[in-house]
């Protein structure tokens, strides 16, 4: 056993990384899918996007051949539509909410006709929006993620000129760094940021890291409002012993490099054991078999029924053949001349429903052994609590506290996305964005709210 990179050929890699849900292949199967829309009167599927974004109105304009229209009616709601149209789990958003599941007939692909629309007003470079004469106001932002990018957008809309801080080379935060490449290409987060910044008005300073390069109180001098879209980062430890030998990393690193690096220069394991069952666990352990692990093992304390991932998403895993334990829990690391050799588990049992209803696990003091040669940690992410400390920022155990106006603890300072709620949907990022932009518009007596 051992942890190796260039495991697979350039056109296996190039196959295993390809895009997992392709585009219809003409406008006649677009229009075909979006002519079976009943175009709901109380389109059950907007009220379940984050961001509302009227979707019978863009199918209807898609079904009429007005592309451009219908990409308006995404961007207007969703700057980021056309990656929400790949990475949003929609079977528990808006495909999900389709009348069509009570008929038990498919719903309307709603994701797959708004990337119809969205990437052709990209490949285009359609510029649907104008952007209004300078007022003369500025903002700075720290972090060009989601929220970030979508607050900037609505802001330059207005007139005003915003500055973004960012720590990575590139924009797009989770988007860029963060998710499975099948999913989503490095190549499309670049492009999909470019077309953003094509509004004008919206400068990004890239290698620029909060606490480092530029603090909270620079900004408030330099500009006359701050939002901060600074996400969540840094892994949860597993706490047990040997957690630190050679073979344990961490989910977020494992997919930060597999996003910036080659493919043949990610090293991986021949036995993998991934440690938890959200998004980021999926996406460590599809790519880790897509890497060209031999065995891929999710282990999950809880039950099948308290999963946190979606179903599509656990059959994505099952797919690409990673099997799963379920109720065990990660107890010890053990190793030989300092690498990684076994994960040992307890065995759970499904406890007493908590306050949700969600049954808690409870060790049964049985253990098993799972031989491995590399581990995944990815266990939930924690908020920078020692950031938002350091600049003052009121805080609860590091998430940043904000008021019914998107207003932190400090004076023209904002804040919102997964900084604030500890990490939710991009989708949902980019509402914040949205909501910290309406905000500071109005503090900055650009609207009246
Ligand atoms: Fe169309 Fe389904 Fe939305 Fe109704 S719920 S408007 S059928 S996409």
């Amino acid at each position: 056993m051992a942890i190796i990179s260039n495991r697979l050929t350039k056109e296996q890699y190039e196959q295993n990384f390809s895009d997992i849900h392709p585009p219809f292949e003409n406008k006649t199967a677009a229009q075909v899918e979006a002519n079976r829309c009943l175009f709901c009167y109380d389109a059950p599927c907007t009220k379940s996007c984050p961001t509302s974004i009227n979707i019978p109105k863009f199918i209807k304009q898609i079904s009429s051949d007005n592309v451009k229209g219908s990409a308006h009616t995404i961007f207007i709601s969703n700057i980021m539509g056309a990656g929400c149209s790949k990475v949003c789990p929609v079977e528990k958003l808006c495909e999900g909410a389709c009348v069509y599941n009570l008929l038990e007939e498919e719903p309307i692909p709603i994701a797959r006709l708004q990337r119809y629309s969205t990437e052709m007003a990209m490949e285009n470079n359609w510029q649907l929006f104008d952007r209004k004469p300078s007022n003369g106001k500025k903002v700075a932002i720290v972090g060009a993620g989601p929220a970030g990018l979508s607050c900037a957008h609505v802001l330059s809309r207005e007139g005003v000129d915003v500055t973004i801080y960012e720590k990575e080379s590139k924009g797009g935060g989770l988007m860029t760094y963060g998710i499975a490449a099948y999913k989503v290409t490095p190549q499309f987060c670049e492009d999909e940021v470019k077309y953003i910044l094509s509004l004008g008005g919206i400068e990004i300073k890239y290698n620029q890291e909060l606490g480092k390069n530029v603090s909270v109180a620079d900004l408030q001098k330099n500009y006359d409002a701050v939002y901060l879209g600074i996400g969540v980062g840094v892994a949860r430890k597993l706490d047990i012993p040997g957690e630190e030998l050679e073979g344990v990393v961490d989910a977020i690193s494992f997919i930060y490099d597999l996003r910036s690096k080659e493919y043949r220069d990610i090293p991986v394991g021949d036995k993998v054991a991934v440690i938890g069952l959200g998004m980021t666990a999926i996406d460590a352990a599809t790519q880790a078999k897509r890497l060209g692990a031999k065995e891929v093992t999710i282990v999950y304390r809880r039950t099948e029924m308290e999963k946190p991932c979606t179903q599509v998403e656990l059959d994505i895993a099952k797919l690409d053949g990673c099997g799963i334990i379920w109720l065990a829990a990660p107890k010890e690391v053990k190793g030989s001349n300092g690498k990684v050799t076994q994960l040992i588990c307890s065995i759970m049992k499904p406890g007493e429903p908590d306050a949700s209803g969600r049954r808690s696990p409870v060790d049964t003091g049985e253990t098993f052994a799972l031989e491995v040669d590399m581990i995944i940690k990815a266990a939930g992410q924690t908020p920078f609590e020692e950031l938002v400390n350091g600049n003052q920022i009121k805080n609860s155990k590091g998430k940043i506290v904000i008021d019914n106006n998107c207003a932190t603890n400090i004076k023209g300072v904002f804040a919102g996305g997964d900084a604030v709620n500890g990490g939710k949907e991009v989708v949902d990022a980019v509402q914040a964005g949205k909501d910290g932009a309406k905000a500071i518009l109005g503090y900055l007596k650009l609207i009246n709210n």
